[in-house]
């Protein structure tokens, strides 16, 4: 797959909908648009050719620079314009273009090769903070996510939100290769659909492209509700799993998402086990530790076995079977401490 280059924004672009966008990008496309300041912005999009709102936002914001230079040189990649004509997050055919990127589990994919063509050029663009927009399906608030608790990282993330999440897995994720050459977040502004999630992006993008430079002074603690996942769960390939209490493996409660970003005790119901009642959640560590117990079955009820907040919790079923049902998060202070 070769990586195509743009100096311009063609004809279309920002009034395409992401459905349409291949009569205009017949690929993954990096545009790399002059601004004031040299060092520039990289910013994705669509690496989930069904999250729209990161288009929505460049879009946006470039119409109203569209009779001016921009305040900083941007490097705008816009990612699975295939997935986004399917309406899907990634193609079956496909590697995950938010799992592809230099850390990646599968360095042989052609994905993997895209994005290490988007690294090498943007890293001898001598970025000056990287932003990966993204929305999620199930009921979340909006936040920032970031792979390492240096200042100016939290100063970026902040930016967005004060809710952030800090995070080391998934691998091969654009946030933790672009960390390496410059402050690196990924914004999650709920989902698709929402015009306040536009609106807040555009905000973020605006305030990117206008900071010159990142406060010297230390980010206050009393400013983040910052988070670590310890763990993904995810739901065994062979087993089934409902949202609205038909027969399954796993009978998940119907408004599960709306218990994203709570503090949630021991003893929280996620659901019930239906059939032999004998299938069990997969819940894998961050840090390759064994997990102990984050749940349990007793009589035939799956609760929290331990205090924690969860984030991504969804009730699309293809979305869990892509991903995962939910990741598992402590707080934590700037030093990575858990503070419960
Ligand atoms: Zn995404």
């Amino acid at each position: 797959m070769e990586l195509r280059v743009l100096d311009h924004v063609p004809p279309g672009f920002l009034d395409a909908q992401a459905p349409s966008l291949t009569g205009i990008l017949p690929g993954p496309t990096l545009f790399d648009l002059p601004g004031r300041r040299p060092e520039p912005l990289f910013a994705s999009v669509l690496l989930h050719g069904n999250e729209d709102t990161g288009l929505l936002a460049v879009q946006e914001v470039l119409r109203r620079y569209r009779d001016q230079e921009l305040p900083r040189r941007l490097l705008l990649f816009v990612g699975n314009v295939e997935a986004a004509a399917a309406g899907v997050r990634t193609l079956d055919s496909q590697l995950d273009y938010n799992r592809a990127w230099p850390g990646t589990l599968h360095p042989e994919a052609p994905e993997a090769a895209l994005m290490r063509q988007v690294v090498d050029y943007v890293a001898q663009q001598k970025p000056f903070a990287s932003i990966d927009i993204h929305n999620n399906t199930g009921v979340n608030p909006h936040y920032a996510c970031l792979n390492r608790l240096e200042p100016v990282y939290l100063h970026l993330a902040r930016l967005f939100s004060r809710t952030v999440v800090f995070f080391e897995k998934p691998v091969g994720v654009q946030s933790s290769a672009m960390a390496e050459l410059c402050p690196a977040v990924t914004v999650e502004c709920g989902k698709t659909g929402d015009h306040s999630a536009t609106a807040h992006a555009v905000e973020f993008v605006e305030a990117c492209l206008a900071l010159s430079h990142f406060p010297e002074h230390a980010p206050v603690p009393s400013d983040f509700d910052l988070l670590r996942t310890f763990a993904v769960v995810k739901v065994p390939r062979d087993n089934t799993l409902s949202f609205d209490g038909s027969e399954a493996d796993f009978r998940f409660l119907e408004d599960i998402d709306h218990r994203n970003f709570f503090e949630l005790e021991p003893g929280s119901e996620f659901g019930a086990l239906g059939g032999e009642q004998s299938a069990r959640l997969l819940v894998e560590a961050e840090d390759d530790a064994p997990v102990a117990d984050y749940f349990d079955y007793a009589g035939g009820k799956i609760r929290l076995s331990t205090r924690t907040v969860p984030a991504m919790l969804t009730r699309d079923i293809r979305a869990v079977r892509l991903d995962c049902l939910c990741y598992l998060m402590h707080r934590i202070d700037f030093e990575g401490k858990r503070q419960d």
